[in-house]
């Protein structure tokens, strides 16, 4: 059609502003619809460093690295660099039918050496859902490969976030990805959220918490029939659920129930994976030994979409049995091992290693704690919360009570926008506001993060009392 015609047709109130086209026609993610048409969008136009810019020039610190994945900030330019020469020289090719490329096979072989519990082989694919999806699709093959074909039931966790895709939202265990989607699908159930501030009994330790949560997993377990459960997905820190770091011991209580009930453990490394908590991998962090590792995001460091599945030998091998059996091992995604997205991730690894950026989160990460932790004395804030270079504030109507604000998700919207106000871009999650910044911020950055957000929280009193 014509610009004319276009124009001619066109009823969707589209103006030339970019902000008026966007709400003609760009359909957002995860984006109160309503509001968008007439709120509108911020259109963030350049990035540097730990900072974006957004259309009319105003400058934010990007307190959640865009959606927990900029590690390296914006501007690096030997990611660019890398994407160009691997652009020049193969810029897409699949890896079906035993084809393979430099790219993929030197990335793989780099998670495997890098992987925190022995791995065999590494599957890629576009996005975290994706990521944990081809998991939910290897647990079922692998049971089926051992002729278990009832042990198929998946455990997740109320307020885990595992993605959005038809599997992957099932596990999520937030309401708001579930309500008229018509999710969860069967073959999935929710234990208990590890959130000792919220859950636990009055005076419970986090140890006693612990230990109760690993009882209702057995209880659950035995409920539902050993048999029929397969696996158990857990981020080592629960990202979009709020931030949610599990008490003292919970891993270690709950593993080796899953071992008593040979039911795999998949660490969705998605957010925690590549030194945000301190450790290379969430799972040195919570000591957890999983079967399965998912991870994206933070692997290019979110210059380009790319996620890995990382599986132990057990899993493989079964796997390399039944497609003995049967032929080809049905599953693989067109863009899987995206030679130029797995050149940027190669880079980005290298870069971590040469600048010892898990060295520098151990350096700062005292400093974000501290000034994290600190805000647990303000009066809108219940519970500060965190680990590493990640956190959370939970706000709460009455700090004695632990009593939430009505509505739910009101004060977390006006803390959210007053930060942003106040050039610091962050996330609420109901009523909590998370910060996970690029992984090479600055001690000064994170004083004036906290500095712009304490700003905020002191704005939001009277807004919401
Ligand atoms: N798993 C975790 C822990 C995540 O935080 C996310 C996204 O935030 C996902 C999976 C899904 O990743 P994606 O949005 O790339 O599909």
């Amino acid at each position: 059609m014509t610009e004319q015609g276009v124009a001619a047709t066109d009823n969707s109130g589209a103006g030339n502003s970019a902000a008026s086209r966007d709400k003609a026609y760009f359909l957002h993610p995860y984006t109160n619809l309503h509001a968008h048409e007439t709120q509108g969008p911020l259109i963030i136009e350049r990035g540097e460093g730990v900072r974006v810019f957004d259309d009319s020039g105003k400058e934010y610190i990007e307190g959640l690295a865009s959606l927990w994945c900029v590690s390296l900030g914006w501007g690096e330019e030997r990611l660019v660099e890398a994407a160009t020469r691997q652009m020049r020289k193969l810029p897409t090719y699949h890896v079906f039918g035993h084809k393979s490329h430099e790219p993929g096979i030197d990335l793989a072989e780099r998670l495997i050496k890098l992987a925190p519990v022995p791995m065999s082989k590494v599957f890629f694919a576009n996005s975290g859902s994706e990521a944990n999806d081809t998991a939910v699709k290897l647990v079922w093959y692998y049971n089926n490969a051992l002729g278990r074909p009832e042990k198929k039931k998946i455990l997740s966790r109320v307020k885990a976030y595992h993605g959005v895709t038809v599997a992957t939202a099932s596990l999520t265990g937030l309401v708001n990805n579930h309500r008229d989607f018509d999710l969860p699908i069967a073959r999935i159930q929710h234990t208990d959220c590890p959130h000792h501030y919220r859950f636990a009994e009055p005076g419970e330790s986090e140890e006693d918490f612990a230990t109760r949560l690993a009882e209702s997993l057995e209880a659950l377990i035995l409920a539902e029939g050993p048999d029929t459960i397969a696996a158990m997905f857990a981020e080592p820190v629960m990202g979009a659920g709020g931030v949610i770091v599990p008490p003292a011991t919970y891993f270690a209580k709950i593993q080796p129930i899953l071992k008593k009930y040979d039911i795999l453990l998949v660490a969705d490394e998605v957010i925690c994976g590549f030194g945000r908590t301190g450790n290379f991998w969430g799972s040195k962090t919570m000591g957890m030994e999983p079967d399965i590792l998912t991870c994206a995001k933070q692997l290019s460091s979110g210059y380009l979409p790319i996620s890995a599945v990382m599986v132990s030998d057990a899993v493989y091998r079964a796997c390399v049995e039944e497609s003995k059996k049967i032929g080809t091992f049905g599953h693989g995604y067109t863009y899987s091992a995206h030679p130029v997205a797995a050149a940027v991730a190669i880079e980005t690894l290298k870069i971590y290693e040469e600048r010892d950026l898990v060295g520098h989160v151990r350096a700062v990460a005292p400093l974000f704690q501290r000034r994290l932790k600190a805000l647990a004395d303000h009066p809108l804030v219940g519970e500060a919360r965190g680990v590493g270079l990640i956190g959370a504030l939970e706000l709460v109507a009455d700090k004695e009570t632990k009593t939430p604000f009505d509505p739910v998700g009101r004060a977390g919207a006006v803390v959210n926008g007053l930060s942003q106000e106040n050039g610091l871009i962050i996330r609420a999650m109901g009523d909590s506001v998370a910060v996970c910044p690029p992984l090479v911020i600055g001690e000064e950055d994170i004083n004036l993060m906290f500095d712009r957000l304490t700003t905020a929280l002191d704005a939001a009193i009277p807004v919401l009392r």
